[in-house]
């Protein structure tokens, strides 16, 4: 037999620490088993994550840094903006994980188990979890574990857009002081662009030390010592940082696509970048757990199926993605050009809201408005009709 709980978590990750940490907050679950599985310890500090908000969110205390202003650079377009009410924050791994663990482990309803999760199913009534050593069943289980090569089950789909979001990230230390702690640089563009839309962050957490980090979004990666080569060339000509030690690297590979990951079904419901947490068109995905989770812990406290099901806004925010992945898929226009327009024409609280999924239908069609309609207006006026067919055929 099985051995039972009420909920198991598969993935001690951001999405699986997330649900629990807010499990963990809630005397409703205090009567809960609650079993959390993954296969290693979080014991390294193996990602960094940066997200806007306006109200402190459940992780505030462990927020590492915040900036109220964000500078954004190309070759067209350069500004500063004032972020109010949002502010821009960094979250570091260990720290996430370290604090819901720690809290997990003094609570006598959680169990922690360090396996390999071979596969999550639903089996005669029963959602199981089948691990190398034993099984699991639960009412829910939430999981976060990709078991398919999450790349070749997104492009053997039909008119789905695919980009590969990567990035190597170097946390440097100069002698001298050269970073301003209160702003950030959210995109460099003035990059070379030869290698799929690529642009550098700078995210100083103190006046001498700050994050560098190479993005690209393209079909392939690039190779370690290209990453290596355009960090130290941006460190040294753009920033004019003669000398520095790297005190820290993270290297990062995020799905940028419109395919619809499962949501689950019959007591199995994916959560975080497996769930489809991740916004197809800029790769974010940390506040998206933390809506998705809040969502689920309020279903879970109302006795409602955890699914939680699309509405029509996010069928919209879905489409604005598709639209934008097509158009740097194929190349209709370059992404520096793309982005730069984005933020000459619009403020930056509604791009921020926007880009949040969680703009008004009137701020959508100013942001839209703001793009080329020769190229995007071809592009949305297609998928919207092939999501009409889709949908009453
Ligand atoms: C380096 C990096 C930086 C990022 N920065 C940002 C950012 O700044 N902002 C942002 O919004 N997003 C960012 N992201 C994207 C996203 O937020 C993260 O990938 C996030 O960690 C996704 O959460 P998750 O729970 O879905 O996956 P993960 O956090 O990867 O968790 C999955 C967990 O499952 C475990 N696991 C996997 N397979 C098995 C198995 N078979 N058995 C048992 N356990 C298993 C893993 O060990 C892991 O702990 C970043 C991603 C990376 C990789």
């Amino acid at each position: 037999m099985p051995q039972q709980y009420d909920y198991i978590i598969t993935g001690a990750g951001c999405a699986g620490l997330s649900l629990l940490y807010r499990m963990l907050r809630q005397p409703f679950f205090s009567g809960r088993k609650i079993l959390l599985i993954d296969k290693q310890q979080k014991i390294n500090n193996d990602r960094t994550w940066c997200f806007w908000e306006k109200q402190p969110g459940v992780f505030e205390d462990i927020v590492y840094c915040r900036w109220k202003q964000i500078d954004f650079y190309s070759n067209e377009f350069s500004a500063r903006y004032d972020l109010e009410p949002y502010e821009y924050k960094m979250i570091r791994g260990i720290d996430l994980y370290e604090t819901v663990l720690t809290e997990a482990k003094r609570s006598p309803n959680v169990t922690i188990v360090y396996d390999e999760v071979l596969s999550v199913l639903h089996q005669q009534g029963l959602a199981l979890v089948n691990t190398t050593t034993d099984q699991f069943s639960a009412s829910y289980i939430f999981n976060s574990i990709f078991f398919n090569d999450w790349k070749q089950q997104v492009i053997q789909q039909k008119n789905v857009h695919l980009l590969l979001q990567h990035f190597k990230g170097w946390l440097i230390e100069t002698g001298k002081d050269y970073f301003n702690e209160r702003i950030a640089t959210f995109m460099d563009f003035r990059i070379a662009q030869n290698k799929g839309t690529a642009f550098i962050y700078v995210l100083p957490v103190a006046s001498n030390k700050a994050l560098v980090e190479y993005t690209l979004f393209s079909e392939n990666v690039l190779k370690p010592n290209e990453y290596d080569a355009e960090l130290a060339r941006y460190i040294h000509e753009v920033l004019n940082v003669d000398k520095f030690s790297v005190q820290h690297e993270e290297y990062g590979l995020i799905p940028m696509t419109d395919h619809k990951f499962s949501k689950g079904a019959n007591g199995l419901i994916n959560i975080g970048t497996a769930g489809g947490q991740t916004k197809g068109s800029t790769g974010y995905t940390f506040q998206f757990i933390q809506k998705h989770s809040a969502k689920i812990i309020d279903a879970l406290m109302q006795d409602n199926d955890p699914v939680i099901t699309q509405g029509f806004a996010s069928k919209r925010y879905r489409l604005y993605d598709s639209i934008l992945l097509k158009v740097l898929t194929q190349k209709r226009m370059e992404g520096d050009k793309l982005f730069s327009l984005l933020f000459k024409k619009n403020a930056t609280g509604t791009l921020l809201k926007f880009l949040d999924n969680e703009s008004s239908f009137k701020e959508e069609l100013k942001v839209m408005n703001s793009m080329p309609a020769g190229i995007f207006m071809p592009i949305a006026i297609q998928k919207i009709l092939s999501n009409l067919v889709a949908e009453f055929f």
